[in-house]
């Protein structure tokens, strides 16, 4: 049954105007003839508490993306198990003036990674590249796969150091390349490939046999994914889990299945 309508739902982020959510969004929510705009709004880390105190004066809904999952999930009064172990955010909601937060990339990172592997995880080396509020979500759930290991590389070491302190058992390592080194599946968490077409580690240092889920998604997929399928590496981009996570959210919403056909062909996904 279909909840009480927010009052708002928006995506809040900085930037915000390359993410693909408004697209596939507001087609669910037409199909299921919702009355409601998907709107992203670009929000200031110095902005972010008070614009959350009004979205929740007006009940609104949403998510949060880039850079403020960490940040919000300190906002809210009450975290979901998935939330609260990532420490960070994306879907949150507002009942009698409460703010609650969730995190469904947990979710959707698994599906994706059962996707491009054909199979359940389990048995990987893998390398996480980031240590921001995505890099929690793939650290919460690769965390919970059978005999896997995880080695973390991030640009600002004291990041993927407490990072690694708060899941315990993940290796840290100096330079990307000693990260993917081993690796049957390699994670690009990073935001780099978003607004251009640079690489967060050079495709050729990957070994052959493994597996490349980039969670940065662009219409037509990133320079990253398609460098590596060039190497012949099985890789890619984060579509199918932006579109997994969406879905999620849209159900802890409305509580209603949304039409996952029309949120995928909204951003070119088919099959
Ligand atoms: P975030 O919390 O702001 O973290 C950003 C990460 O990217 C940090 O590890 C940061 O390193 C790193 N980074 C940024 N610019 C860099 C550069 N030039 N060189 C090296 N590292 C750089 O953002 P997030 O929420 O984790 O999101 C990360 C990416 O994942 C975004 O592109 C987002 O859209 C994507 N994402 C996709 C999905 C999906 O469903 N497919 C879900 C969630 C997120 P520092 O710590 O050194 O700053």
């Amino acid at each position: 049954m279909i909840r009480p309508l927010p009052g708002r739902l928006v995506l809040i982020g900085d930037p915000v105007t390359h993410s693909l959510s408004p697209r596939f969004q507001n087609a669910a929510l037409r199909s299921a003839a919702i009355p409601l705009q998907y709107e992203a709004i670009k929000v200031s880390a110095a902005d972010l508490a008070s614009v959350v105190a009004d979205l929740a004066a007006v009940s609104a809904t949403g998510n949060i993306t880039i850079p403020h999952k960490v940040s919000f999930a300190a906002l809210c009064r009450t975290l979901t198990g998935a939330a609260e172990i990532a420490g960070a955010v994306n879907t949150f909601w507002v009942e009698n003036g409460v703010l609650h937060g969730d995190n469904t990339d947990v979710e959707g990172f698994n599906f994706a990674v059962e996707r491009l592997l054909g199979s359940t995880p389990i048995r990987q080396t893998v390398a996480l590249l980031g240590a921001g509020g995505a890099a929690a979500a793939v650290l919460s759930a690769a965390n919970q796969w059978q005999e896997t290991s995880i080695t973390i590389w991030n640009r600002t070491r004291e990041k993927s150091v407490a990072v690694a302190e708060r899941f315990g058992g993940v290796r840290v390592a100096a330079v990307s390349e000693q990260a993917v080194k081993d690796a049957t599946l390699v994670v690009n968490a990073t935001s780099i490939g978003m607004t251009d077409d640079s690489f967060p580690v050079d495709p050729a240092l990957i070994p052959e046999t493994a597996s490349v889920l980039d969670i940065v998604c662009r219409i037509g997929g990133t320079a990253w994914v398609r460098a590596a399928r060039g190497r012949g590496l099985n890789a890619s981009d984060g579509r199918e889990m932006l579109i997994a996570q969406g879905a999620a959210s849209f159900r802890r919403w409305f509580g209603l299945e949304p039409d996952v056909a029309a949120m995928r062909g909204a951003i070119g996904l088919t099959g």
